[in-house]
């Protein structure tokens, strides 16, 4: 199938275009053309700046169900998983489906082509399989199919409620037993043309040292995604290095984790030498701003580690709100604060986190770019809404990392497929109702 789409601008990776044409065959680029001033007959045109398609490299999808009503009262972290644990209580295969074709379906109303799921609710309440013992995976990959947008399900190792803890009652669902019975259950999950599959640490509270190297292991033999949870909280750091003598980082490298193919997630809380460790290993670092402002976690030091050796990429976790380009300039405007000074990362800089190097950390680099041989992934952000009116185009991606949100994408192109037209999504014909109906069920 063949498709020709003409951008009335396009962000090349490092400035804006105006007039260019992408051809796209069987879901891949096969020209780019610049200089092209009014549509070619026969051609789509996406009106407004168009990006490689926005890569969300974090998800939870069930924490969707979440927003709202963890803003009542005070607490910390901690307090907030509570609430977050009587959510993932609640799951079945047909219900996370529901919730998460929905979830993901805003996903790509907001311009994201690719999600990163965390996956770690495996099995039924109290821990007994499925009869499918990957029902709740294959429920994710199926509803990314539905919502059009390409899933990377990370298949979660879920083992301890912390150092030499058994499970709690809530985690008993996530847990396997043992690595070697999670490597078995998780080599089962058949990829797809949209699915890739990888493997994840939840974090070293919930994987015991010794069994670290059997994920790692699992990864490097399927040449797969890796991604880690990493030092969210100083409890969790204060825990490991009372049980290991050393920093959680530390304890990953020590086991294989850390490595180009490994996102470590939030990377908050860090000594010099864990920066060293996670920069030198060109460990990619998912930073979820708007997730770790939400639960108070604290500001990675991302310009450090990138600065060492790591690349970066973004995701909205929590999904407190689902806005990548919220989470790429809340990167640089947190930096701001905490340095008071300006311009961390330019603009077209935030833009490759969301875009390529998420993809990258994804275990699709073959997409994030706008470039023949590359998927025909591609998102437009409105330059004429109440937001975005006003600036030069040559300003777009200034303009769009900087004052657009989610609200603004007006197209989302996967493969080729013109997934969303216009600001409407045209899988899912009513995506808040999917959204409401799926959540409210939940509530029972
Ligand atoms: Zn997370």
């Amino acid at each position: 199938m063949q498709v020709t789409y003409w951008a009335e601008h396009a962000w090349l990776g490092t400035h804006v275009e105006p007039g260019v044409v992408i051809e796209a065959t069987d879901g891949r680029i096969t020209a780019v053309r610049t200089e092209v001033p009014s549509p070619p007959p026969g051609a789509v045109t996406l009106r407004g700046l168009t990006l490689p398609g926005l890569a969300n490299s974090h998800s939870h999808a069930f924490h969707r169900a979440l927003r709202g009503r963890t803003q009542v009262g005070s607490g910390t972290f901690w307090t907030w998983r509570d609430v977050m644990y009587s959510v993932a209580d609640r799951l079945t295969p047909d219900s996370y489906h529901a919730l998460a074709r929905a979830t993901y379906a805003e996903m790509a109303l907001a311009g994201i082509t690719c999600v990163g799921e965390f996956h770690y609710v495996h099995h039924a309440p109290g821990g007994t399989p499925y009869a499918d013992p990957n029902a709740m995976g294959e429920a994710l990959i199926a509803a990314a199919a539905e919502a059009g947008i390409r899933i990377t399900l990370l298949d979660t190792a879920y083992l301890s409620s912390g150092f030499g803890e058994a499970p709690n009652r809530h985690q008993l669902r996530f847990s396997d037993g043992t690595a070697d019975a999670w490597a078995e259950r998780a080599a089962a999950l058949k990829p797809a043309g949209h699915a890739r599959i990888g493997a994840a640490v939840h974090s070293v509270r919930a994987v015991p040292a010794d069994q670290l190297s059997t994920v790692a292991g699992w990864a490097e033999e399927r040449q797969a995604p890796l991604h880690v949870h990493l030092s969210e909280q100083t409890a969790e750091n204060d825990a490991c290095r009372a049980a290991h003598g050393r920093t959680p980082t530390q304890l990953l490298a020590d086991h294989g984790v850390l490595g180009p193919r490994t996102s470590a997630v939030h990377a908050t809380h860090l000594s010099d030498e864990d920066i060293s460790l996670l920069g030198g290993s060109n460990t990619t670092i998912c930073m979820c701003p708007t997730t770790e402002r939400d639960l108070a976690d604290g500001i990675g030091p991302a310009v450090r580690l990138q600065q060492a050796g790591s690349p970066l990429s973004l995701g909205s976790d929590s999904h407190a709100v689902i806005d990548l380009l919220e989470e790429a300039r809340a990167m640089e405007l947190d930096e701001r604060l905490r340095t008071r000074t300006r311009g961390h990362w330019t603009a077209s800089a935030l833009l490759r986190a969301a875009t390529a190097d998420g993809h990258a950390s994804l275990g699709w680099s073959d997409a994030g770019r706008i470039e023949p041989g590359a998927l025909a992934d591609l998102t437009t952000v409105a330059l004429d809404s109440v937001r975005t009116a006003g600036p030069s185009p040559r300003h777009g991606a200034e303009t769009a990392v900087f004052a657009a949100t989610s609200a603004d994408i007006a197209h989302t192109v996967v493969g080729g497929r013109h997934v969303v037209r216009d600001g409407v999504h045209q899988l899912v014909p009513d995506v808040p109702r999917a959204l409401a109906d799926s959540i409210a069920a939940l509530r029972g």
